[in-house]
């Protein structure tokens, strides 16, 4: 069976009678690291973003003109 890399796409054989190795689902260490390394990235961006809601700020507050 062949999967592919979630890193980079390049196939990576799968063998029942051989056991899977640590870096699994991808074809090396490397790239499971890459991957890891972007989501974590991802998180921290989101967690870093700050919107005037989280500042307790209505947008919709000074909208209102009645
Ligand atoms: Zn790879």
């Amino acid at each position: 069976m062949r999967i592919p890399c979630r890193a980079c796409g390049k196939r990576v054989e799968t063998r029942e009678d051989v056991p899977l190795p640590p870096y699994f689902p991808f074809c090396s260490e490397r790239c499971r690291l890459v991957d890891l390394g972007k989501w974590f990235n991802e998180e921290f961006r989101v967690g870093r973003a700050v919107e005037p809601k989280d500042l307790g700020a209505d947008p919709d507050e000074g909208l209102r003109s009645d």
